[in-house]
């Protein structure tokens, strides 16, 4: 079976199929680096792994970008309250350039520990400002934008096909912003957006550009870079779920009208990671919101990967520690799996068997929970080891058996066989043999005598 994905575009599994095989271009929009990462925005982060090497897997050769988004997110999605890097540079009386460096470097050490695999490009909002600039003079040209004091704006309402992603009914969303506070009255419609914010000087991050001093909104940063890099129609984008209504509706009309053609083939969405069932987020969340506090608490990051892949993508999960203490518990029984005792050791076709079939599920919208229960069941060290191409979870280097030093008491058992087989008493010698047993081992005799080796789990 060839590769089937879930598009949101259509709401419904589509074959994959590029607009240039072998190539698979993708992107995923990265974080804004004003705080850690939570294990929710990591969640994210794992499906989009998952992604990446599923298509590796199937032959694909990946282009994958992903942007740093280090100025022009706003501390809400629509345009208003501050710049968050701003905000975070107040809070930590640093400068914002210096809080997206730490971040960054913060967020790549997250993703490290959880063997999320960094995307070829990871390019920077505030090294596209040009890019940028140019897909808004685009837009200009082509008529879609109104100039207030504030900002340059996109009008939503030139657009017939505005939110067809979300599938939102801009009737009903105009009656809703009535109740709405918005910060600017000049804009025309509650859906447009800022291209750019002018006028701004005593903003830290500014540049100069056609319609003033300013800054660049958040949604052009997407598809300025994304074209930039994958052209102005690629394959997938993907992002959490909560992009689907504001982000991604924005990115997909100002690059459709910049370009006058289709922006992406494939839209791909990751469901919410939860706790106690409320929405996870930087501001709030649990004590156990960031990796490294799991860490410090004693689990093991690949346990949290492990715990996510338990879940499909497009499933909400929730967190808890309960949760991650079976997921740990778990992995080390796929680490226990041991080569010697393989399922197929003589049986290539059953392997090959085996192998389709958790390919199967792997290639139906990736379904991890289904490939891990089959994966499971067989009970495969080599298989394990195959599919932990796509799963990430260290399989072959964690389940290496660890050389354990024998006992005094073992050694003694040793010797003295040694010792009895050299006298010829082989009553004696059987009877230590069997004591050897008891204790767990397997005992053989080698050139040297007497050889032991645990037995396997
Ligand atoms: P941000 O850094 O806030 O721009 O978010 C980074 C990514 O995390 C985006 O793709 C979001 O959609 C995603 N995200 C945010 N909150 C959650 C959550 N609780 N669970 C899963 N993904 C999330
Ligand atoms: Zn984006």
């Amino acid at each position: 079976m060839s590769l089937r994905i879930y598009n949101t575009m259509s709401r419904s599994k589509e074959d994959f199929i590029p607009l240039n095989p072998p190539k698979a271009r993708l992107y995923c929009c990265g974080p804004t680096v004003y705080n850690y990462a939570h294990i929710g925005n990591l969640r994210t982060y794992v499906f989009e792994d998952i992604l990446r090497r599923t298509l590796l897997f199937n032959g694909f050769e990946v282009e994958h970008v992903m942007n740093v988004t280090d100025v022009g997110h706003m501390t809400t999605d629509a345009d208003e309250g501050d710049d968050k890097m701003q905000v975070a540079a107040q809070r930590e009386g640093k400068s914002p350039w210096d809080i997206a460096r730490f971040y960054e470097e913060a967020f790549f050490h997250d993703t490290a520990r959880l063997n999320i695999q960094r995307p070829e490009i990871t390019p920077r909002a505030t090294e596209h400002i040009s890019e940028m600039i140019e897909t808004v003079q685009k837009l200009e040209e082509n008529g879609y934008t109104y100039l207030t004091p504030e900002a340059i704006y996109f009008d939503t309402s030139k657009s017939e096909d505005y939110g067809k992603l979300a599938r939102l009914n801009l009737n009903e969303q105009k009656q809703g912003a009535r109740a709405e506070v918005i910060m600017d009255e000049t804009k025309r419609n509650p859906s447009d957006f800022v291209l750019w914010f002018r006028n701004k000087p005593t903003h830290i991050m500014k540049w100069e550009s056609p319609w003033g001093v300013g800054y660049p909104g958040w949604h052009i940063e997407c598809s300025a870079m994304s074209m930039k890099y994958l052209g102005e129609t690629f394959d997938i984008h993907c992002g959490g779920v909560d992009h689907i209504p504001v982000h991604h509706t924005n990115e997909i009309v100002q690059s459709e009208c910049a370009t006058g053609h289709t922006f992406v083939k494939y839209w791909m969405h990751g469901e919410f990671l939860l706790t106690n069932n409320a929405k996870l987020s930087k501001s709030t969340g649990g004590s156990i919101n960031r990796l490294q506090a799991l860490i410090d608490a004693g689990y093991d990051p690949l346990g949290y990967r492990y715990l996510c892949l338990q879940a499909h993508y497009r499933s909400e999960l929730n967190f808890s520690v309960e949760a991650l203490e079976g997921a740990t518990a778990g992995l080390r029984k796929i680490y226990a799996a041991r080569p010697e005792n393989d399922p197929f050791a003589n049986n290539e076709t059953g392997y090959q068997e085996a192998r389709k079939r958790v390919l199967d599920v792997i290639n139906d919208d990736l379904g991890t929970p289904q490939a891990i229960g089959i994966l499971h069941a067989y009970g495969s060290h080599r298989l394990w080891v195959e599919f932990d191409a796509i799963l990430g979870l260290d399989i072959a280097k964690r389940s290496q058996p660890v050389e354990e030093a024998l006992s005094e008491e073992v050694v003694a058992l040793i010797e003295q066989r040694n010792a009895a087989r050299k006298a010829k008493n082989w009553a004696e010698s059987d009877a230590l043999r069997n004591q050897l047993i008891a204790l767990g081992f397997e005992v053989g005799d080698g050139p040297q005598g007497t050889t032991v080796k645990r037995k396997a789990l």
